[in-house]
C-alpha cells in the first residue's frame, strides 16, 4: 500500500506517477504524458512530451498536430522511465488504444483508458493485465447495458442498409470520427459503396499512411453528385445531424451510432430514422469481468457512473474508490466538434 501511495497520485492535472515523473492522459499540459488513446479527452494538446502505442501515433499527430515531441511504443513492450517500467496492452476501444501498465517494486497499477471486453473486426481485442491497482472506466458501468455480439450488430446495420436501398434511401450513419468511423466500416464492408465525411476521411489516411489496412472508402466531396450518391452509404460526425450538407443527400434515411441508443430520448437524436447501439466501451458484464480478471486488490473508478460501480464493487467484496476526472463523452465531443465544425457547417 505504501508502494501504491508512492506509485500514483491524483492531481489537479491529472493521475500523476512521482516516481516515474510523468502523467497518464493529463487534461492540463505537463512536461511528459502517457496517453492511452487518441480521443480528445485523452490526448489532449499542449504536452511536452507524448508517449502513446504504435498505432495511435498518427492519430495523435493528426489530431495535434505534426510539430509535438511524440514517441511511440508496440503493445507489451516495457519501457523503463525513471525507474518505473511503462508498457501498452491492447483495450479493444479504438484503433491504438491501450491499457497502461505501470510496475515499480514488484508493484502493478493499470490505468485502463477506456476499453471494449468485446471483439469487434477492426480493433486489437482487449487483454486482461493482472495488477495489485485498477483504474477503470465505467462510462456504460450500469447494468441496463448490454451489448449484442459483432455479427449480430452487423447483421441489423447490413439490414437497415439494404431495406433502404429497396426504397430508393441512401443510408447516412453518424458517428465520431475516431473509433466509431472505422468501425461502422468494418461492419459495413462490402455491402456498397462508403462515402465518408472529410473529417473521417482525413484521420483515415492518416491512419492508412501509418501502415494500418482499413475498408476502402470514398471521399464525400462537398459538391457531391446526388445521383452517384443514390443508395449509397455516408459516414459522418454526430456533429453534422441537421447541417446543409446532409441536407442535401437525397432520401437520406439517418441513423446515430452510439452505446447510448439503448437508452433512447435524448432529445438530439429524435431527428433521426434509426439508432443502433454501438458502443467501443464495455458494457456491465464487461466491466465486471475485466475488473474481476485483473485481479486487483484496489479499483479506482473514473468517468461515467462512477458511483454505482464501485458501489457494486464493494458489495462483491472488491475494494473500490471513485475518482474524479476530466475524461467523459462531453468533454471528447466538445474537443472534437471544435475542430469539425470548421469543415461543414
Ligand atoms: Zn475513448
Ligand atoms: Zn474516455
Amino acid at each position: 500500500m505504501t508502494v501504491e501511495k508512492e506509485l500514483l497520485k491524483f492531481t489537479k492535472k491529472g493521475v500523476y506517477c512521482p516516481q516515474g515523473k510523468f502523467y497518464l492522459d493529463p487534461w492540463h499540459p505537463v512536461d511528459y504524458a502517457v496517453i492511452s488513446h487518441g480521443h480528445a479527452d485523452h490526448a489532449r494538446w499542449g504536452m511536452q512530451h507524448y508517449l502513446c502505442q504504435n498505432d495511435s501515433k498518427a492519430i495523435l499527430q493528426h489530431r495535434l498536430g505534426a510539430a509535438i515531441k511524440i514517441e511511440s511504443l508496440d503493445y507489451n513492450e516495457p519501457l523503463n522511465i525513471n525507474g518505473v517500467a511503462v508498457s501498452f496492452h491492447p483495450a479493444g476501444h479504438v484503433i491504438g488504444s491501450a491499457q497502461i501498465r505501470l510496475e515499480y517494486k514488484g508493484f502493478v497499477v493499470v490505468f485502463s483508458g477506456d476499453y471494449k471486453t468485446q471483439p469487434d473486426f477492426i480493433t486489437v481485442p482487449f487483454e486482461s493485465v493482472k495488477c495489485h491497482t485498477f483504474i477503470t472506466e465505467s462510462t456504460f458501468g450500469l447494468p441496463i447495458y448490454h451489448w449484442q455480439t459483432e455479427k449480430e450488430l452487423q447483421a441489423e446495420l447490413q439490414q437497415w442498409v439494404l431495406n433502404n436501398q429497396a426504397n430508393n434511401r441512401t443510408s447516412v450513419l453518424l458517428g465520431y470520427s475516431l473509433g466509431k468511423a472505422q468501425r461502422l466500416m468494418s461492419l459495413l464492408e462490402g455491402v456498397d459503396t462508403m462515402y465518408v465525411h472529410r473529417a473521417i476521411h482525413n484521420l483515415n489516411e492518416a491512419i492508412i499512411n501509418s501502415g494500418i489496412k482499413l475498408p476502402k472508402t470514398t471521399l464525400l466531396s462537398n459538391d457531391f453528385d446526388k445521383k452517384e450518391l443514390q443508395n449509397k452509404i455516408i459516414i459522418m460526425p454526430p456533429g453534422l445531424l441537421g447541417s446543409r450538407l446532409l441536407k442535401r443527400v437525397p432520401n437520406a434515411a439517418t441513423a446515430i451510432c452510439s452505446g447510448w441508443m439503448q437508452i433512447r430520448g435524448n432529445k438530439r437524436w429524435q431527428a433521426v430514422d434509426a439508432g443502433f447501439t454501438v458502443s467501443d466501451h464495455a458494457d456491465w458484464n464487461g466491466l465486471i469481468a475485466a475488473v474481476k480478471s485483473s485481479d486487483a486488490e484496489q479499483v479506482y473508478v473514473t468517468h461515467g457512473s462512477q458511483a454505482i460501480f464501485s458501489k457494486y464493487l464493494n458489495e462483491i467484496g472488491i475494494k473500490a474508490n471513485e475518482l474524479k476526472t476530466e475524461y467523459g463523452e462531453e468533454a471528447m465531443v466538445k474537443a472534437e466538434n471544435e475542430s469539425e465544425t470548421v469543415i461543414d457547417s
